[in-house]
């Protein structure tokens, strides 16, 4: 299965992805992740996108698009993937199709998380992030066991720079300027489907499987 997940920040993508690439064994690629990984690691890239990302804007394509290239070459990615955050604009949209034609592939759905604006904004001002393996906790709706501690490596879990009130209100504006011209492009290839991102994870995850059975991906 190749799948896209589409919406804007705090739709749910990241933690659903998880479920996913956990039940259909293929891998999660969030370009947001691998960012922040070069960015820890301080490659060239991550020190570029650095300043992109502390304001909310989007990082220059050529930089996204070639860390995201490089992850979907590995062989891991043979089996399928589940690309969140990726591709967030027309250019990245063609750069990914030209790709996956090179080697013979083409994405099977574009999975758009429909959600209320006052949901999205109470997700990522609640999201608690674990530093080292990743997970994400909602002080309210997904708290870890122990307050501020990662359930999985024990690490204390930190707000994300990004996550601060003022810069989730103009990631959502460089969302709806720059990503939804998206939904129309994938909607025109056939491949659209909405989903409703203000359901649980589990209400969601069971709505997907039905989805894959009735597109018979699974
Ligand atoms: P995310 O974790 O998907 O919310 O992404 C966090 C930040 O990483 C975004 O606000 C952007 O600055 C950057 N980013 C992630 N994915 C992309 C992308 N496909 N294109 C450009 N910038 C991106």
């Amino acid at each position: 299965m190749r799948l896209v997940l589409l919406g804007p920040p705090g739709a749910g993508k990241g933690t659903q992805a998880v479920v996913l690439s956990n039940n259909y064994d293929i891998i999660h690629v969030s370009s947001g992740d691998l960012l922040r990984e070069a960015v820890k690691n301080k490659t060239e890239a991550g020190n570029l996108a650095k300043s992109f990302m502390d304001k909310g804007e989007l990082v220059p394509d050529d930089v996204v698009t070639e860390i995201v290239a490089e992850r979907l070459s590995k062989s891991d990615a043979k089996k399928g993937f589940i690309l969140d955050g990726f591709p967030r604009n027309e250019k990245q949209a063609f750069e990914l199709a030209k790709q996956l034609k090179k080697i013979g592939e083409k994405l099977d759905l574009v999975l758009f998380f429909k959600t209320m604006g006052s949901t999205v904004i109470e997700r990522l001002a609640g999201r608690r992030v674990c530093p080292k393996c990743g997970l994400n906790f909602h002080i309210k709706t997904r708290p870890p066991k122990k307050r501020d501690v990662c359930d999985t490596c024990g690490s204390t879990l930190i707000s994300r720079d990004d996550d601060k009130a003022e810069t989730i209100k103009y990631r959502l504006k460089v969302y709806e300027r720059q990503t939804r011209p998206l939904l129309s492009y994938y909607k025109k290839e056939g491949i659209l489907r909405e989903v409703m991102g203000d359901l649980n994870v589990d209400d969601l995850f069971k709505e997907l499987k039905e989805l894959f059975v009735n597109e018979k991906l699974t």
